[in-house]
């Protein structure tokens, strides 16, 4: 059976993620930081559904945190076929207001947690030959939004980064790719009000904001794209375009 650890997978983005890969057959890992309560009632939400996916917390922004969660992972799977480095935190501010440490946190997170994950996956990867690692940007790493300068940074950075790796592991048989969302149905945009949804919608071409589980076909997508790297995929039903 394939394997997929989803980083930041019991809830929003990662849980519809972990969600298509179990549907897909995959033994999945779901990866949490904090949010143990959340992280079990969604296990036992798979569990309910006939899924038995396994817990792993770690900050991915914590490099020693993570390298400990691979090396649980390797004592119980011998491989690893898909990382999806889900896991990220947005931050809304004007540049005057965004404070060196709101920079820094967003950068560790963002951009240091898919560095921290890439990196305790890659000798596997290689060694065996084959893996594909699909990070998540955001289409504000693309095209840049007014007030979320390091949102939209790190984002742009997830980009580069995903592009200069999938040259690097091409040769050895490794993939990497990246969806790039655009508005996504979850607790992240909580704090737009109705009104602004309402104008975020009609600035949408497809006219709907995407569901979590638009996300996660585009994940399977990748993984099972065997001649496909390098790839920024936008799911966004044309937002920002
Ligand atoms: P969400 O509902 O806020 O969920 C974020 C997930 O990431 C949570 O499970 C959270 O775990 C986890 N997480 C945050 N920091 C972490 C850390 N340091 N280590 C491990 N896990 C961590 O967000 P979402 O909307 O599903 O977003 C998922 C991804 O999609 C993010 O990378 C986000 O930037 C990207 N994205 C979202 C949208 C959108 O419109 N929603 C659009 C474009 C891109 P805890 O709850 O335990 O903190």
């Amino acid at each position: 059976m394939k394997t997929a650890l989803i980083t930041g997978g019991t809830k929003g983005i990662g849980k519809a993620i972990a969600l298509e890969f179990l549907r897909n057959g995959y033994e999945v890992v779901l990866n949490y930081r904090n949010d143990e309560r959340t992280a079990v009632a969604t296990q036992e939400e798979f569990n309910m559904l006939g899924y038995w996916p396994v817990l792993m917390r770690a900050d991915v922004s914590d490099e020693i945190k993570v390298r400990e969660m691979f090396k649980e992972f390797f004592t119980i799977y011998e491989n690893l076929d898909v990382l999806v480095n889900n896991a990220g935190i947005s931050l809304i501010k004007v540049l005057q207001e965004t404070s060196s440490a709101d920079w820094n946190r967003i950068f560790d997170v963002n951009v240091k947690g898919v560095y921290n994950c890439c990196r305790a996956v890659c000798d596997n990867m290689i060694s065996c030959g084959k893996g594909c690692i699909i990070n998540v940007s955001s289409i504000w790493g693309e095209v840049g939004a007014s007030c979320e300068t390091a949102y939209s940074a790190s984002k742009g950075a997830v980009i580069a980064f995903t592009k200069a790796l999938a040259k690097e592991l091409a040769p050895s048989n490794v993939r990497v790719n990246c969806v790039s969302p655009g508005v996504i149905d979850t607790d992240m945009n909580a704090h737009f009000t109705e009104a602004e949804m309402v104008d975020i919608v009609e600035s949408i071409p497809i006219g709907r904001l995407g569901k979590p589980e638009d996300v996660g076909k585009a994940c399977m997508y990748l993984a099972e794209a065997e001649y496909v790297t390098g790839e920024i995929l936008s799911v966004g039903g044309g937002f920002g375009k």
